[in-house]
């Protein structure tokens, strides 16, 4: 099958497109998806960079969101079926630890990704566990389809699950030009909450108010802690989502008023970061960390995907030929929303 791989980790110059990859085939539980499209994420820049622990074989699939068709059933799976059009959520769990019987699959102690520990979605066919697909109407594009999931999925389980956002939040969100962020303002301000975004440039915050944010500085010319201060009578946000890590930490801890919570999900900057634990204290912080999301979050976020509300704002399309293209553009920072990768109509 046609796939876009790596046979070692590196830079982008890494990435092949192979038309000599082996097609997967079911095994019991699993179904398998003849995908349509693929969508980026910024762990994929990670993995390509090569992760600890994790160990791939030459020819390895990339990818780990994708759309398609249901093509093989395998053996026990109930409640879809060949033809089937499904989302796929990337985050696969052994559903037998005491996370996973507690409905809290993305901290299973066997969690795995696609595209990391299985072969990913950048290709014909990708295997997944049956409960991992969900199946969607035919009225919303492939594009959107294929880069719906992991970013709404990440960001509902940080602004409903871990921070409870509501009407009475004032959001602050980094970085508006990434899927995950996009996906919070959207889910935010669904949720009524009064939000705040920054990115380092003016282009893209003129769009993230078409997108319904309240409040748009520039991380490069606005020092962002101070001026939320500022302009909230000294009082701050009372949620910061940051996904980009040592950049923004100690800026989003300035911004931070009293009781409040930040959520991240990532360090695309850097992983290490300081924290003032007098400040944590005094002002009766909540850090929360937050990775993907379970199963009722993956139900939730497609009865969105069904009702046509959160859908993504797609940066731009590739073939799965000039697949190391999107992946320049991932990590060139330039793109405003997803980057998805046509496998198949
Ligand atoms: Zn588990």
């Amino acid at each position: 099958m046609r796939a876009l791989t790596i046979s070692a980790h590196g830079g982008t110059e890494q990435l092949e497109f192979r038309t000599d990859i082996p097609a997967p085939e079911v095994i019991p539980g699993t179904v398998r998806v003849r995908i349509q499209a693929a969508a980026l994420n910024h762990l994929d820049v990670f993995m390509l960079a090569g992760l600890p622990g994790v160990n791939i074989t030459p020819g390895w699939v990339m990818g780990a969101d994708g759309s398609g068709i249901i093509d093989q059933i395998g053996e026990g799976v109930e409640g879809v079926s060949s033809g089937d059009r499904v989302v796929i959520n990337g985050g696969i769990s052994d559903r037998t630890c005491e996370f996973c019987k507690a409905g809290e699959q993305s901290l299973c102690v066997r969690f795995r990704l696609l595209g990391e520990h299985i072969p990913g979605t950048i290709a014909e066919y990708v295997v997944v566990p049956a409960q991992n697909v969900r199946k969607i109407p035919g009225s919303i594009s492939i594009e959107e389809a294929a880069a719906f999931t992991l970013a709404n999925l990440t960001a509902w389980r940080m602004v409903v699950s871990r921070a409870n956002v509501g009407p009475t939040d004032e959001v602050l969100i980094w970085g508006i030009g990434g899927g995950v962020s996009q996906a919070a303002l959207r889910i935010a301000k669904q949720r009524g909450a009064r939000v705040w975004v920054t990115s380092g440039s003016d282009e893209k915050l003129e769009k993230a108010r078409a997108l319904g944010a309240d409040e748009t500085l520039n991380h490069r010319t606005t020092n962002v802690g101070k001026e939320i201060r500022a302009r909230t009578g000294k009082r701050g946000v009372s949620v910061v989502i940051d996904s980009i890590g040592r950049e923004t930490w100690e800026r989003s801890l300035v911004a931070l008023g009293r009781s409040g919570r930040l959520v991240t999900c990532g360090g695309t900057s850097g992983p290490m970061v300081e924290t003032d634990i007098r400040r944590l204290f005094w002002n009766q912080w909540t850090i929360m960390g937050s990775t993907m999301g379970n199963d009722s979050e993956f139900d939730a976020v497609v009865k969105e995907l069904e009702a046509g509300r959160l859908m993504p704002t797609i940066d731009s399309v590739y073939e799965i030929h000039s697949g190391r293209q999107a992946f320049e553009r991932l990590a060139s920072g330039e793109q405003f929303g997803k980057i998805v990768i046509k496998v198949a109509d």
